[in-house]
């Protein structure tokens, strides 16, 4: 009883919009809501891609059109995507805890995670972010900021950013301190805000850390049971989409390995997801992660049902 659980939401359970948020984050509530009621504490850890998207992108454009705008560092986007999505899922389970009488509160933690500058993903940037320029204006820009530019698929060229692992949740503490005392906490959204440490001091960097690995930093550092991956598919298949797809039930650590290195999981979807899933379920004993839709995630942590990966 009590056990610890991070929940890591993916894109369909915030939607691309303000107002399909609102609507999202309620459903996604109602989902959250019975596990709250059966006593397992949660952290909430939530994706951000259409939404930091959308925020850099209407600050590029206003200082496109107006040079008394500044521009807006990508960590800053970051930093604002956890509040604006940590308003809407606080509200919605704060609203639906108060409907079916539970008086569990929900608090939101911006929170900076951790990233060593030596790792390799800084010598290249890889995340495509913001809008499309002319091979020109990167140029400029790239001159005047450092920024990094690609050409995308004949679309045009965009500003890539790095995607390093992550080392460690600076608020990890606050956040364990907020589930001891029985609060739902919001934490890590969008993968955190990127910053790295030097002289012992914190400094932002323009990075996007995946939400998956995150959650499974998060998940070890503050030493939860299990690290639940909430997506879009009930169940990690092998053979994806072709006509001998099979839906995996539980497999071992050993056997996610193999399965990885068979190429069964898409590198930027569920390859992710099973990294996160294998690296927590071996960061500690006792431990398991499951991967399942938001739909069935009652019954994923209460009867088994979905992909469980354990040592
Ligand atoms: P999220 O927003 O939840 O992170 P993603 O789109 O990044 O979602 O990743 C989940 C998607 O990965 C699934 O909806 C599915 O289409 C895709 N996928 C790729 N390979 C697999 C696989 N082997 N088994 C199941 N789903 C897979
Ligand atoms: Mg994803």
């Amino acid at each position: 009883m009590n056990k610890q659980l991070v929940i890591a939401l993916g894109g369909n359970a915030l939607g691309n919009t303000p107002d399909e948020q609102k609507q999202a984050v309620l459903t996604a509530a109602n989902h959250i809501v019975s596990l709250v009621r059966d006593g397992y504490k949660i952290v909430i850890v939530h994706g951000n891609g259409p939404q930091v998207g959308m925020i850099n992108l209407a600050f590029e454009l206003a200082y496109q059109q107006n040079s008394n705008v500044s521009s807006m560092p990508f960590a800053e986007c970051c930093g604002m995507s956890q509040g604006y999505i940590g308003f809407h899922l606080q509200n919605a389970l704060q609203n639906t805890f108060l409907k079916q009488g539970l008086s569990t509160h929900v608090s939101t933690a911006i929170t900076q995670v951790i990233v060593d500058q030596n790792d390799p993903a800084f010598q290249h940037p890889a995340k495509p972010v913001g809008l499309f320029y002319s091979e020109e204006a990167a140029k400029a820009i790239e001159k005047e900021k450092g920024y990094t530019f690609v050409e995308d698929s004949g679309r045009g060229f965009r500003r890539v950013v790095p995607s390093p692992e992550p080392v460690d949740i600076k608020e990890k503490g606050t956040i364990r301190c907020l589930m001891d005392n029985g609060d739902v906490v919001i934490a890590c959204g969008g993968g955190g805000i990127p910053v790295y440490r030097e002289d012992g001091f914190l400094y932002s960097v323009d990075a996007v850390i995946d939400k998956d690995k995150a959650a499974a930093k998060l998940a070890d550092v503050i030493n939860a049971d299990a690290l639940i991956i909430l997506t879009a598919v009930p169940r990690v298949a092998v053979n994806f989409g072709k006509p001998d797809q099979k839906w995996l039930e539980r497999i071992t650590i050993e056997e996610a390995h193999r399965y990885m290195a068979e190429g069964h999981f898409a590198p930027g979807s569920m390859l992710p997801k099973v990294e996160a899933a294998v690296k927590f379920v071996t960061s500690g004993t006792g431990r398991e992660a499951i991967i399942t839709s938001l739909e069935n995630a009652y019954q994923a942590v209460t009867a088994a049902n979905g992909t469980i990966i354990c040592s």
